[in-house]
């Protein structure tokens, strides 16, 4: 089937100038700077080929030159998308650096030397490409998981222009050939191709990190910015197993700041927030890398340890202390800040509830015994059954203690 390969790069042109304006104004909308970037480029990139498609034949060898280099700012944009995308800057000189290189090539090179040309073009388009895949490929660890044609996409795009020049057919043919070639039909129909699996690829990326960012709220407190209670219920889910998997105990506790609704009736709320704050910084300063903790109520912190009792009670020590000593001075006069803590180890593979549970039987004595220290689980009931049967705990999960 003969195809004219004009009106095909015509058509490229235009399906890339649509997917362009919809990108530039998704990403208004969402006020996404990388989806512009592309928007942008997709846009710069239609102008550019269409011009070279209607016009092309009739500018002088630089004018022509100058179209060509805004074909390559296009693929520096798309690179530098890619880039922004991922939260770098851009990097400018990079952007224009094909462009710079083509116009320097038109300047040295015979101008009847169109193969040429054509070879160095397609090579300085495949280098963006690869830089873009490279991009993409950098930050796989972070959230890939179905990312592959997201880099698959540019290094294909790469590979068919720099295929004419693996087969050495460009050299060989004669400049008058080249015009008429089967390449330039393949590149109309690849570009169009390659066009529209970026976009697929862009919507899959954004997609995705969006998906990553809602489940990263539902499980976020926001004014802490630790875990709240259902993102810390599904980390410690995995946490207990992989600890019951290498035979190694783990430890909870929880924290229930004393007194607290006395600081927020004399202080204020926002008061009470920065209270708040404070306790989640003191909390996780106290904790290694390897520990989890977040808020699991108002003014209640939970926490998992993969370590033993004993070592859970240390560690719990030092935030109690930490806190009381935080230095808290409102309205010129020192502010108490203390909270109690019960803690519970189990042996490998114990359930969450049981460990949660006693940790709370442990704070409720905490609470009892005066507040401001730490109190552990003394022994630990088999099951959640026997826990429920013996003290009714989960019951009234709250210690509900009345202030001394
Ligand atoms: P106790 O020593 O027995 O724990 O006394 P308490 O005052 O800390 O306990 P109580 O459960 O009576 O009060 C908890 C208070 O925490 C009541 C509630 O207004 C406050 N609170 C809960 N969530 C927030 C919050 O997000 N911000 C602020 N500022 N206060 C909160
Ligand atoms: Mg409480
Ligand atoms: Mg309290």
């Amino acid at each position: 089937m003969p195809l004219d390969s004009m009106t095909l790069y015509f058509v490229a042109a235009l399906i890339a100038a649509l997917l362009g304006a919809m990108l530039l104004s998704f990403g208004t909308q969402e006020n996404n700077p990388a989806l512009k970037w592309w928007g942008a480029a997709y846009l710069v990139g239609a102008a550019s080929v269409a011009c070279w498609t209607s016009a092309g034949q009739l500018l002088g060898d630089v004018p022509f030159a100058l179209l060509n280099s805004a074909g390559f700012i296009a693929c520096g944009m798309v690179w530098t998308a890619a880039r922004v995308f991922h939260g770098r800057r851009p990097s400018f000189p990079g952007l224009v650096l094909g462009a710079v290189a083509w116009i320097a090539m038109t300047v040295m090179l015979d101008p009847h030397a169109e193969a040429m040309r054509m070879t160095i073009g397609a090579f300085i388009v495949a280098v963006y490409a690869a830089l873009t895949a490279a991009e993409l490929w950098a930050e796989r660890r972070r959230s890939l998981k179905r990312r592959w044609p997201a880099i698959v996409v540019p290094v294909l795009h790469g590979f068919v222009l720099l295929l004419p020049v693996l087969l050495g057919s460009f050299l060989q043919s004669t400049d008058d050939q080249f015009a008429s070639s089967i390449w330039v039909t393949i590149f109309a129909v690849e570009l169009v191709l390659y066009a529209i699996g970026t976009v697929f690829v862009i919507f899959m990326l954004v997609s995705e990190r969006t998906v990553t960012a809602h489940k990263k709220a539902a499980s976020t407190d926001p004014l802490t910015g630790m875990l709240n209670r259902r993102g810390f219920a599904e980390a410690c889910a995995r946490a207990i197993e992989r600890e019951a998997k290498a035979e190694r105990p783990v430890t909870v506790m929880i924290f229930d700041i004393d007194h607290f609704k006395a600081i927020n009736d004399r202080f204020g709320h926002a008061t009470g927030d920065e209270i708040l704050r404070l306790f989640s910084t003191v909390v996780v300063d106290n904790l290694r890398i390897s520990d989890l903790s977040g808020r699991v109520g108002g003014e209640e912190f939970a926490a998992l340890l993969p370590c033993s009792l004993e070592e859970g009670v240390l560690v719990a020590e030092r935030v109690r202390e930490a806190f009381a000593n935080s230095g808290v001075v409102l309205d010129d006069a020192p502010v108490e800040t203390t909270v109690s803590i019960g803690v519970a180890g189990g042996s490998a593979g114990i359930e969450l509830e049981v460990l949660l549970a006693s940790a709370d039987a442990a704070l409720y004595q905490a609470k009892r015994s005066g507040r401001n220290r730490v109190e552990a689980a003394v022994e630990l009931p088999l099951s959640l059954e026997k826990l429920r049967r013996n003290t009714g705990i989960l019951a009234a999960s709250k210690p509900g203690v009345t202030p001394a």
